[in-house]
């Protein structure tokens, strides 16, 4: 008896020895290292944008144990700042930090994943990403370049600009020269004025020697930090033009498909992550950023007039359709989003609009 206990104890000692071995064997066979590289169209040290993919690449080291390293470069520093879409697609680098409307060159249906005049803000965009149709959509638009695209993050609705000429009628658009990209650019175009497409440094100088009327950026914080209240007089909103851009990551196909299962649930939920980080940043700090434009530099803050607004909303949703001719692909992505929109803005209607409704009752602006 005693010698058969002592014969199970010792067979089942020998076990659990074996057992941990085996466990511990093959994790550390597993544990292969990769080392990747990002670039970005964003300038060096550029708050929220560029510091945002900073902070993602630190994210994925830390959550990997150092299994995956990202080295990140802003735009310039390795290949051109709109160069990011072929050089993670020719697998130079693995992976992008970018804004998808910059890729309309290439995929129009990509303009509709970061910002679609008068169309969803963030919480929608958000919203149609992951409960709905966009990401997937997303994804099979840019398969054909062999990328992996995720959303990482969204800058709220931005301002709509900075203008040396007051918007009174939808007639004062015509031959004004502004700086306005993606689908709100082709809008402004379609009212009568002049799209120029200047790089984030030299706008300031434009505006300012007058070869721009007008420029939008993004939001306060942006805005204040370019010093645009030194070149132009009125701060015009609501960014209808972006009422929600969202921020892209995309990956090399090649290089996201032979990481482990684990690696790639870190990286997606560190574009989650990053997603709500970038939104709260926004959010955060563009309305004390407002507050000094209005106090401390005199600024102008004044609304389109609703005439305006109607007006640049049935020349979007013209160019809307017109942008959707393009490609099969957009002519897909736009019914999607419309179906989307329609459904969440009359949800919206009686929720957050509602809401925030009652609550600038008492936060309005006081300019
Ligand atoms: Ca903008």
């Amino acid at each position: 008896m005693k010698r058969r206990e002592f014969l199970k104890k010792a067979g089942a000692g020998t076990a659990a020895a074996v057992a941990a071995t085996a466990i511990q064997a093959p994790a550390v066979i597993a544990k292969k290292s990769y080392r990747w590289r990002m670039v970005t169209t964003w300038p060096p040290k550029l708050p929220v944008l560029q510091t945002g993919a900073d902070r993602f690449a630190k994210r994925v080291e830390e959550m990997s144990d150092g299994r995956l390293k990202i080295e990140v470069y802003a735009g310039g520093e390795l290949v051109p700042p709109f160069g990011s879409f072929d050089a993670v697609s020719n697998g130079t680098v693995q992976v992008g930090s970018s804004a998808s409307y910059y890729w309309a060159g290439k995929e129009p249906a990509s303009q509709w994943f970061c910002a679609v005049p008068f169309g969803l803000n963030a919480q929608g965009m958000y919203a149609w990403m992951h409960s709905g149709n966009g990401l997937k959509l997303w994804e099979e638009a840019y398969a054909p370049f062999n990328l992996v695209p995720r959303p990482g993050g969204s800058t709220g609705v931005q301002m709509g600009g900075w203008f040396n000429r007051k918007i009174n009628t939808i007639d004062d658009y015509k031959g004004l020269k502004m700086r306005i990209p993606g689908l709100g650019g082709k809008v402004v175009a379609k009212a009568g004025g002049t799209v120029v497409l200047t790089p984030g440094g030299e706008i300031f100088t434009n505006l300012e020697r007058g070869v721009i009327d007008a420029t939008e950026w993004v939001g306060p914080m942006h805005d204040l930090r370019m010093g645009f209240y030194q070149a132009a007089k009125y701060y015009y909103y609501p960014g209808w033009h972006e009422p929600g851009s969202v921020l892209e990551y995309f990956f090399n196909k090649k290089a996201y498909d032979s990481l482990p299962a684990d690696l790639k649930h870190i990286i997606d939920a560190a574009c989650f992550e990053s997603e709500v980080w970038i939104l709260t940043q926004f959010d955060g700090f563009n309305g004390a950023a407002l507050q000094t434009l209005i106090t401390k530099h005199k600024v102008e803050v004044i609304k389109f007039p609703d005439a305006v607004l109607n007006k640049l909303r049935q020349f979007a949703e013209e160019v809307r359709e017109e942008e959707a001719a393009k490609s099969p692909m957009a002519k897909k992505v736009n019914e999607d989003f419309k179906k989307f929109q329609k459904v969440v803005g009359t949800w919206g209607s009686i929720s957050e609009k509602a809401y925030y409704n009652d609550i600038v009752k008492k936060y309005s602006l006081k300019s």
